[in-house]
């Protein structure tokens, strides 16, 4: 996909930020609110310093010290604590204490399901989590920017979000091969460009490399 050598060429080569392990990302997730990669940072690095991120830890944690450790990754700090322990439970519980085996002996449907049943993961945090574990490369797309892709192709972005996702990952599913290391660089890069350039209002057109072949600035730039 020439898109994404474009955007590799501006943006650099891209690293997740985030830990790949299910179980941790689901930890690292709740580590911030509302969340984005700062916010979680922030709370990932107290909860390791003040607690652990281990499941025992997590269970073993005074809930109010647990909601301190949460703290500096934002608002609601109690309600990600419990939601913490309610994870670290179930991975304990349900799947023997190791996630990510679990779900990489199980069909892909079945992973996905089980992973929406966890708190806060919906279709674009599974997909996630599935392509950066190693355990299936289907086509994510970072979740708060569906927009780029369909904004290049079509222009236009389908007024409901769902369909704007299905979109993006239509096109990633026809153009960029099922392999692990493709599907993760196109995430990346797409979530970068979505970040940097490509922002949901007021998008930075004039200095976006693929202006030039993306059909939303055709349309609304072209005066
Ligand atoms: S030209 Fe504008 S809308 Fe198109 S990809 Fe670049 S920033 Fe996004």
């Amino acid at each position: 996909m020439s898109l994404l050598d474009a955007l590799e060429r501006f943006h650099g080569v891209q690293q997740p930020s985030w830990p790949t392990d299910p179980y941790l990302f689901l930890v690292w997730w709740h580590c911030g609110y509302p969340a984005s990669d700062g916010a979680c940072a922030k709370g990932w690095e107290s909860l390791r310093g003040q607690i652990g991120v281990e499941p025992e830890q997590i269970l073993a944690a005074n809930p109010s010290k647990l909601a301190l450790a949460l703290k500096p990754g934002g608002v609601v700090p109690e309600i990600r604590a419990m939601r913490l322990k309610e994870i670290a439970e179930r991975v304990q519980k349900e799947f023997g204490g190791d996630l990510r085996a679990a779900l990489g002996g199980i069909p892909v449907l079945k992973a996905r399901a089980a992973l929406k049943k966890f708190p806060n993961i919906a279709d674009p945090g599974a997909d996630r989590i599935l392509l950066f574990a190693g355990i299936s490369p289907v086509a994510a797309i970072p979740s708060n920017c569906p927009h780029v892709l369909v904004r290049i192709e079509l222009g236009k972005e389908p007024d409901n979000y769902g369909r704007s996702y299905s979109e993006a990952q239509r096109m990633i599913e026809v153009e960029v091969p099922a392999k692990f290391d493709s599907r993760m660089r196109a995430y990346l890069l797409l979530k970068c460009h979505g970040q940097r350039l490509c922002k949901r209002t007021n998008p930075k057109c004039g200095e976006c490399p693929v202006a030039g072949s993306c059909v939303f600035n055709q349309r609304e730039n072209k005066g």
